[in-house]
């Protein structure tokens, strides 16, 4: 290859290849890592609006990293996502997420993502079945958070797996909702449970003119079209004052909890041992 210009320089750019370097060496760790058990959720509560009663957590998970500490899902569920192993750590997940939740008060539920691709590619009904049957935690007590991402391609096989996990009394919640260049016609195509309001609202709320009218507009929205809404991303009085007077559900954000390992949560029984 000829060295021409600005691209031919581009193309040698030693930072570029330990970049993909690092990329494929945290691909080879991932593998591992999955074997070995190093991944674990954190779960953040999510309180009624009003009372501030706790009503749910979300399941977030976290690589346990034997040399890089503690990383964040950012920087893994993609890959794991290219590699196609988001099947095998999203199993993981739901068996984990549901296991932990049975021993918690019966009115708490649990909240679990499913990334497209897991949606996408993997059974993922029978996988939550299983996980269910196994942990015999009621299917009322379960809602999976899915993003626009999911249903981008618009296929009616997609829409009928949701439509199946409703009809088995799992709920469905359309996650970072706001975000998205046509949020509103996935409204059409579902029946969402819940709508989750993406952070970026509640973070702009005091500080972005029409922000405080966006969110007003969302629970109106979901008020008609009988879903939930709940705030994403709560960390002040101030916003949670104004969520409450627009009539928001539910919220959820560090004022009420940051995400905790399982053994750190103060409900439920014993904890379970991860992976
Ligand atoms: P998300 O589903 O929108 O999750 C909410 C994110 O906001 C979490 O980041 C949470 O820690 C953070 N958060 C919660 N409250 C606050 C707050 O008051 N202030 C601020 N600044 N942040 C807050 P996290 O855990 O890093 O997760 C990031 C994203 O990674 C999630 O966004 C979700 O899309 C994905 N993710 C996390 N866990 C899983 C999982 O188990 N499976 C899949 N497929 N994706 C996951
Ligand atoms: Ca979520
Ligand atoms: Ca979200
Ligand atoms: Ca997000």
């Amino acid at each position: 290859i000829k060295g021409n210009g600005r691209n031919g320089f581009a193309f040698f750019d030693p930072s570029m290849a330990a970049e993909a370097d690092e990329r494929h060496r945290l691909e080879v760790d991932f593998r591992a890592g999955l074997a070995r058990g190093e991944f674990e959720l954190y779960y953040q509560p999510v309180v009624e609006a009003g009372t501030r009663r706790r009503v749910g957590m979300e399941a977030l998970v976290r690589w346990n990293h034997p040399d890089q500490g503690l990383i964040a899902p950012d920087r893994f569920i993609a890959m794991a996502e290219d590699t196609g192993l988001v099947g095998t750590l999203g199993e993981w997940i739901l068996q984990t997420a549901c296991a932990e939740a049975a021993t918690w008060p019966d009115d708490v539920k649990i909240a679990v993502n499913i990334s497209p691709v897991q949606f996408r590619k993997t059974n993922l009904l029978d996988v939550i079945m299983c996980a269910l049957v196994d942990s015999g935690l009621p299917p009322e007590r379960l809602e999976i958070e899915i993003t626009e991402r999911v249903l981008l391609e618009w296929e009616a096989e997609h829409v009928s797996i949701l439509h199946q996990l409703k009809n088995l009394g799992v709920a469905v919640a359309l996650d970072d909702f706001g975000t998205g260049y046509s949020s509103l016609s996935y409204l059409t195509a579902f029946p969402f449970d819940k709508l989750k309001i993406d952070r970026c609202f509640t973070r702009d709320l005091l500080a972005r003119d029409g922000c405080g009218a966006i969110v007003c507009a969302i629970v109106n929205l979901g008020r008609t079209l009988d879903m939930v809404t709940v705030a994403e991303g709560v960390e002040t009085e101030a916003q949670q004052r104004i969520l409450e007077a627009a009539g928001v559900g539910q919220m959820q954000g560090y004022l009420f909890g940051r995400p905790t390992p399982a053994d750190g949560l103060a409900i439920g029984g014993p904890a379970t041992a991860a992976a």
